[in-house]
């Protein structure tokens, strides 16, 4: 009986730490059946992110579940929208202290179709992180194609915590981001401008992710980011699952 259940504990250690630092899990046909199933393999934290006023509400309720964390905001292309949803968001975060930080905000130059778009979206994002500011929470960074202007408000707003959701950036970008004490999130999705990032700057300031049901189609695809890592850092899969989940809790304070 004994040695069973040490065997079994044992087992349990060498199971790795899983987290999925960005995923839409309000978007999946069956939420609770997703986080049980990646509970199941190994998975710790997910970062359950929202976007317009609807999915936030979601998310919020998704945080019932014990391994999910909620990030709650308006995203680039809700900027129009759902403008208004922005100063709900205040009550939102007080009422749920699973409720861990705002995102996904930010700039996406590819669905703006005017400079007046990216206007919209400007005024958005600059309202939530003063929002993100005044309640001390982390930021979830939506960028593309956004890099430097959102670099420059960032800096503007004297972001401390600042998460770059699917980093796109390349090496030099990722020494910027690194330079201010903010981290990037990887998705499982390799190419060589990913690789470059990922080597450039020290795997304590990597977190993964999935976007799924977007990109990923489970949390648990995580293992493929993890993977591409490994290889550029050479470092093994379960030593980065340790690290990423690390990082994503001493960044979240979860
Ligand atoms: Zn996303």
């Amino acid at each position: 009986m004994y040695q069973s259940t040490a065997s079994l504990s044992r087992m349990a250690q060498a199971v790795a730490e899983l987290s999925d630092a960005h995923c839409h899990l309000n978007l999946f046909d069956d939420p609770k059946a997703a986080v049980a199933d990646a509970m199941a393999h190994g998975m710790k934290v997910i970062l359950a992110t929202g976007g317009s006023g609807k999915d936030n509400l979601q998310v919020s309720e998704l945080t019932a579940e014990e391994i999910v964390f909620g990030i709650v905001g308006i995203a680039p292309d809700f900027a129009h929208s759902d403008a208004r949803s922005v100063s709900s968001l205040h009550a939102l975060v007080k009422a749920n202290k699973k409720i861990v930080g705002i995102g996904e905000i930010g700039l996406d130059f590819k669905i703006a179709k005017t400079p007046s778009d990216i206007d919209v979206q400007r005024e958005v994002f600059e309202r939530q992180l003063a929002l993100a500011g005044e309640l001390e929470l982390p930021v979830v960074i939506h960028s593309r194609g956004g890099f430097d202007e959102i670099m420059r408000l960032l800096d503007k707003h004297k972001m401390k915590r600042v998460m770059f959701h699917f980093f796109e950036g390349n090496g030099s970008d990722a020494i910027e981001v690194e330079k201010r004490g903010y981290i990037i999130s990887v998705p499982p999705v390799e190419n060589s401008k990913r690789r470059e990032a990922i080597r450039a700057i020290d795997v304590k300031n990597i977190v993964v992710e999935t976007d799924s049901p977007v990109v990923g189609k489970t949390p648990l695809d995580v293992k493929r980011s993890l993977e591409m890592i490994s290889k550029i850092k050479d470092i093994g899969v379960e030593e980065l699952a340790q690290t990423t989940t690390d990082t994503l809790r001493e960044f979240f304070y979860i």
